[in-house]
């Protein structure tokens, strides 16, 4: 039977219709096949073929500029020669609402290895990587023309990755996006944080996949895509700047085991892994959705998601991958 859920707290609504009981075998993407090498712009010694290094991480912190050779470098970080928004645009011409695309898009090359599957990073490196995420975050929130960071990661081809050699991506706007500005608002209406009152009640049911001593791991209630997970902190805080060490840590952790999880349940699928954070009034939270279903006409046309498969059987087959908890 279809039922229309809806979101948490905004006016927004998906449809859960389970037709018939789906198994993850049935999810199966064509995986993307690792590009050559040699044709590579992230692989190491391939540095002149992308713009400047701004930062680089190792594992005795960020190289200075003149330092960031090709031996030395985990994680790698430059401006995209192909950007979304640029530092210094040129006015557009006035016709109906246009502004200046301006802002930062950076590549993030997160292995030097080519063919490295992120499930494979080891915690060592996703708590590097966690820090670089947070190093770039502070970069920009302090920007007077920055509204809004986003930082996300494609995996596989059918996620929009372009290159096949592991990477993420931030990206800055000058204005809040409608659907942030939605949740600041809800979040500022109401008398208690809506996401603490998630943490409570998905640590408590069905949904519920994985969790650590500062984090949850669940297939959401309100869940778009098929086999939807969300990490939330336990502790209410707005962005990766907020985050103790311990925290960061844990989120590595945490990372490292939703990684595993789907690589065993879908077979090393494509995905899109999103932070959503705000400077202040906001609840962190990172939303990973494998690529395992179109979108179609019915979804452009409504803005409403179709989701063949209940969160809560979602959230049972990912739990049959789980280890237990460690921290
Ligand atoms: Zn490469
Ligand atoms: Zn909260």
């Amino acid at each position: 039977m279809p039922e229309i859920r809806r979101h948490y707290f905004l006016e927004e609504y998906c449809i859960i219709a389970a037709e018939r009981n789906k198994r993850p075998s049935d999810f199966l993407v064509a995986k993307a096949v690792p590009g050559d090498e040699k044709d590579c712009p992230f692989c190491p010694g391939h540095e002149d073929r992308t713009p400047p290094t701004i930062a680089a991480y190792t594992d005795d912190g960020i190289l200075l500029q003149d330092e960031t050779g090709s031996d030395l470098w985990q994680i790698r970080v430059f401006l995209n020669a192909y950007p979304t928004m640029i530092p210094r645009p040129e006015p557009p011409a006035a016709e109906w609402i246009s502004l200046p695309g301006q802002g930062y898009h950076e590549v993030i090359v997160d292995s030097r290895d080519h063919r490295k599957n992120p499930r494979d990073f080891g915690k060592k490196h996703l708590e590097m990587l966690v820090s670089a995420y947070t190093d770039r975050y502070r970069r920009y929130s302090t920007h007077e023309d920055v509204k809004y960071i986003t930082i996300f990661k494609n995996w596989g081809k059918e996620s929009g990755a372009s290159l096949s050699h592991s990477h993420s991506q931030l990206i800055t706007l000058p204005f809040l996006p409608p659907q942030m500005k939605r949740e600041e608002e809800a979040i500022s209406r109401s008398s208690f944080c809506p996401y603490c009152n998630i943490v409570d009640r998905e640590s408590a049911s069905c949904r519920l996949v994985a969790e650590n001593n500062h984090w949850i791991l669940f297939a959401p209630f309100y869940s778009l895509m098929p086999y939807e997970t969300w990490i939330l902190p336990k502790r209410h805080l707005g962005n990766l700047a907020d985050l103790r060490d311990e925290e960061q840590k844990s989120l590595a952790s945490m990372l490292a085991e939703i990684l595993r999880i789907l690589y065993s349940t879908l077979d090393d699928p494509p995905y899109n892994l999103m932070i959503f954070q705000l400077p202040k009034e906001y609840h962190f939270n990172i939303r990973i959705q494998p690529i395992v279903s179109r979108i179609a006409g019915f979804e452009r046309s409504s803005g409403i998601y179709v989701n063949p498969v209940p969160p809560e059987l979602a959230a049972a087959e990912l739990r049959n991958f789980c280890l237990p908890p460690k921290d």
